[in-house]
């Protein structure tokens, strides 16, 4: 695999201390050896080295004025990685740990996510590390406006179409899309993630969770069986984790833990996600609150994690799905999944798992569904808000909520089929990094060297 080993050294070289982005390019080639030993042309065509690379990287700075008349500073970035399939689309990240490497990395995986979908989606990502906690409203739409008062000329409804993802949501996406309009005096669905009344779709907000328990479900259903009566762990307490519970609810299944940056909640009855919403719309208060009002349940604080690990991972679950951020389960914890008997680990959240966590689970022969195929509902039905916002209509939840079921359908046989294919029956890591790789590589070659 002389490619992997150039690739990545040539990007060690030309992309300096880009940690995330390594491990996510590492994981991609790896899956890509049986189908480039097939299909040597391409590589012939360096379909590789494009790939890797992105067509386009913005880095831009964000000032903006606290409550106390201060001038802040941040940084803004969007990486257009890839146009070929269609526009750039991908989430913006506010979070303190938002630097070059992650937001390219999530911008790479998007590429082959938003393949996967198998709707016509480029692949981008942006962000800052623009910290919302604690901020006033105020402030979160000062910062926003002075964020799009740049990014909008880069940006556009056939151009680059961002969304939300960690530490925005409706609001901010509100805050970003009224800017937009205003300096371009112009009502493009340019944002996905907006509320209905701003031209939103039903049904975006909830899509990614939603769609990883119905990606879940499809993947058991392959096996006979299904999410009836299943413990699920899941970790995080936001938008992804919650709508996740949501859905594994409705599917029969019982959700017994969520987590965020201070800690984990163990509830072996099930999580009271309502009481969960409370807590977190509750600014001051702390997952550990939850115990007032359910004495039965456990909570262990982020310092007291077991050594290199995640305390939520190390709780008996038939299913873990990691839904807070990259890198939270490790291979210590994979191995305690393992060892407790859990089946299938469904990542909602982007590359949550380390490489030897999923090397572990896949070793261990349990079922892993890598985020880009079980995250990628939220990406799908911003498309469906694309075209209700392009054709100035709004669809109903069933009809959204069927489209969603298809798509994750879609994702999931195309995956199937693909690692079967290549003599992997359920490799379903391969089979996703094959399939979106193979439609984009295919389209590339088609649009010829631009
Ligand atoms: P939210 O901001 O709504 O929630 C993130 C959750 O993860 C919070 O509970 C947060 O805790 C926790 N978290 C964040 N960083 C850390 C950390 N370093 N350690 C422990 N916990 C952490 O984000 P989303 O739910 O939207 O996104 C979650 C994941 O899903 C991300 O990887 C995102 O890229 C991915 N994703 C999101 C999509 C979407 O549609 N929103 C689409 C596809 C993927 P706290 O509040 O304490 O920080």
């Amino acid at each position: 695999m002389t490619y992997l080993q150039d690739t990545l050294a040539r990007l060690q070289q030309t992309s300096p201390a880009q940690t995330e982005f390594y491990q996510a390019v590492e994981e991609v080639l790896e899956s890509l050896e049986p189908l480039l030993e097939k299909k040597p042309h391409y590589l012939k065509h360096s379909i590789i080295e494009r790939m890797v690379e992105p067509e386009r990287q913005i880095m831009f700075r964000v000032c903006w004025v606290d409550d106390k008349g201060e001038v802040q500073v941040n940084k803004g970035y969007r990486v257009e990685f890839s146009s070929t399939l269609g526009p750039y689309k991908g989430g913006l990240r506010f979070h303190p740990s938002v630097n070059a490497s992650i937001i390219k990395f999530l911008g790479f995986e998007q590429v082959f996510k938003n393949a996967l979908t198998g709707l016509l989606l480029g692949g981008g990502k942006g962000g800052s590390n623009f910290n919302p906690k604690g901020k006033s409203d105020s402030e979160i739409m000062r910062f926003c406006q002075a964020f799009m008062s740049e990014l909008y000329r880069h940006i556009g409804p056939t151009t680059d179409v961002p969304a939300g993802d960690i530490g925005v949501g409706s609001r901010e996406v509100g805050y970003l899309f009224g800017q937009y309009k205003k300096i371009k005096n112009s009502y493009d669905g340019v944002i996905t993630g907006k509320s209905v009344a701003n031209g939103g779709s039903l049904l975006r907000n909830e899509a990614t969770g939603y769609g990883c328990a119905y990606f879940a479900n499809y993947m058991l259903e392959a096996q006979n069986s299904g999410l009836e009566g299943k413990t699920c762990l899941v970790s995080g307490a936001g938008n992804v984790a919650l709508h996740t519970i949501d859905k594994l609810y409705e599917l029969g299944a019982i959700p017994v833990s969520c987590s965020d940056s201070s800690g984990t909640l163990y509830h072996a009855d099930g999580i009271d996600v309502d009481q969960i919403r409370k807590i977190k719309s509750d600014g001051n208060a702390s997952l550990k609150d939850y115990l007032s009002t359910h004495s039965k349940a456990k909570y262990v604080a982020r310092d007291d994690n077991p050594k290199n690990g995640n305390a939520v991972w190390h709780y008996k679950g038939d299913l873990a799905f990691p839904c807070a951020t990259q890198n939270e389960l490790t291979e210590v914890d994979a191995r305690a999944l393992v060892e407790a008997g859990c089946v299938a680990v469904v990542e909602g959240a982007n590359m949550p798992c380390t490489r030897k966590a999923v090397n572990t689970i896949v070793k261990a022969e349990r079922l892993f569904a890598p985020g880009k195929a079980a995250n990628a509902g939220g990406v799908a039905t911003s498309q469906l808000e694309m075209a209700q916002h392009a054709g100035m209509q709004s669809w109903s939840e069933e009809k959204v909520d069927s489209k969603l079921q298809d798509i994750m359908h879609g994702i999931y046989t195309r995956s199937h089929q693909a690692a079967e294919e290549f003599g992997q029956p359920g490799n379903l890591l391969l089979g996703a990094n094959i399939a979106g790789f193979r439609r984009v590589a295919d389209a590339m070659i088609e649009q010829g060297v631009v």
